[in-house]
């Protein structure tokens, strides 16, 4: 167990005076490498400015109106309506309620394997059942599918309010999609009018080496929803869909979701500043770079193959690896990687962004001498 005394770029120190690489950067939250001057000086301006000040939608505090400015921007068209919240699981809450209410449905597809969150909506869609079952009766009217099999999307129709689904599967150990399924999943939730809720959670932000990973696919969902490096190391969520479909949270009940601190306006300001300075700075380009260089590194006889997009990836072992052996000795040599909570035979590499050359060059070399270190 680690006790941090500070955090900076790429790195973890220790209250005892030890150095660690950040190789999961908080489950892809801090993209922009730990305590970045451009966000600890927007967290302090706006702090000096002011922090939470009324619910939610009463009065304009311009580092929400400024952050939904700028993901209007950067997103299609009709993904111009951002509904700010606090996390993760309350973005995809806020997502089944809004497809729930705008189509009148009571049904949601969701895949196997896949993590959404642990309030109780977000963990009925959870693909697990082991996950589940310590918690039901859970929502009612929720159906699983695999990813990547066109023939479960026969679990999708005209009852089905919304399909969930991460463009890329992380938690399963980073699947992505094949032979088109999220086109073909696009077009049965067209011919059956339901929703398609994007989550981005962990995708978004230049984590796969695009803004945001439904980019690659050429589709666009109906909800998306963001959290993690959303708030630039900051808690925030949103779910983020069109003004059509988002105004149906405003009648009928009114107030049909509400939020004391969603949005907060410190953690709106870091997030601007953190996606800016991605931006400015071409970082998600250089991510992607700095992905296919671990990529070219990361041969052994013992691994697989190297999965996923960007920094985004899952180092899959083969069975002469033994996973607890081999995430001790990675440990041991100063880095700090983990597992998924799907597949047991792999391990994430999701840096900051912002690693350099030299330092894919050192923790791969690392990696791999843990690696050789603990076969059997
Ligand atoms: N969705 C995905 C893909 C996640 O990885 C997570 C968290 O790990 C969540 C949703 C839930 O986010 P939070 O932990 O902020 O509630």
């Amino acid at each position: 167990m680690l006790e941090i005394d500070h955090a900076e770029g790429i790195y973890f120190h220790t209250a005892d005076g030890r150095k660690y690489i950040d190789l999961v950067s908080g489950v892809s939250v801090s993209n922009l490498g730990h305590a970045h001057p451009a966000v600890i000086n927007a967290v302090k301006s706006q702090a000096d400015k002011h922090l939470h000040c009324m619910v939610y939608g009463e009065f304009i505090q311009s580092p929400q109106a400024g952050y939904a400015g700028w993901l209007a921007d950067h997103l299609p068209a009709e993904l111009d309506n951002v509904y700010y919240v606090n996390s993760g699981s309350e973005a995809i809450e806020g997502a089944m309620k809004l497809a729930r209410r705008f189509t009148g449905r009571p049904d949601i597809v969701a895949f196997e394997k896949a993590y959404h969150g642990s309030t109780s909506g977000a963990l009925s869609i959870l693909g697990d059942n082991k996950f589940r079952s310590g918690f039901l009766p859970l929502l009612p009217g929720i159906r699983h599918g695999t990813f990547n099999d066109p023939d479960g999307l026969d679990l999708i129709t005209e009852k089905t309010a919304a399909v969930v689904a991460e463009p890329i599967q992380a938690e399963a150990g980073i699947i992505e999609p094949e032979n088109e399924f999220l086109s073909l999943l696009r077009r049965k939730c067209n011919e059956t009018g339901t929703l398609l809720i994007l989550d981005e959670i962990q995708t978004g932000f230049g984590r796969t080496g695009k803004l945001f990973a439904f980019e690659h696919y050429g589709i666009v969902p109906d909800i998306l929803c963001l959290a993690k490096s959303f708030g630039g190391g900051m808690p925030l969520g949103a779910f983020v869909s069109s003004n059509n479909i988002m105004k149906t949270l405003t009648f009928d009940p009114p107030l049909g979701h509400i939020t004391t601190f969603g949005g907060h306006p410190v953690s709106c300001a870091a997030g601007l500043a953190a996606q800016e300075f991605i931006e400015q700075n071409g970082l998600i380009e250089h991510g992607k770079e700095m992905g296919e260089m671990y990529r070219d590194l990361m041969r052994h006889e013992s691994i697989l193959n190297v999965r996923g997009k960007g920094l985004f990836l899952a180092v899959v072992m083969n069975e002469r690896a033994v996973m607890e052996i081999l995430m001790k000795k990675i440990f041991d040599k100063g880095i700090i990687v983990d597992q998924f909570l799907f597949c047991n035979n792999a391990f994430r590499i999701a840096p900051p962004l912002v690693i350099t050359e030299d330092e894919v060059r050192l923790s791969a070399g690392l990696l791999l001498e843990a690696i050789e270190e603990s076969l059997i």
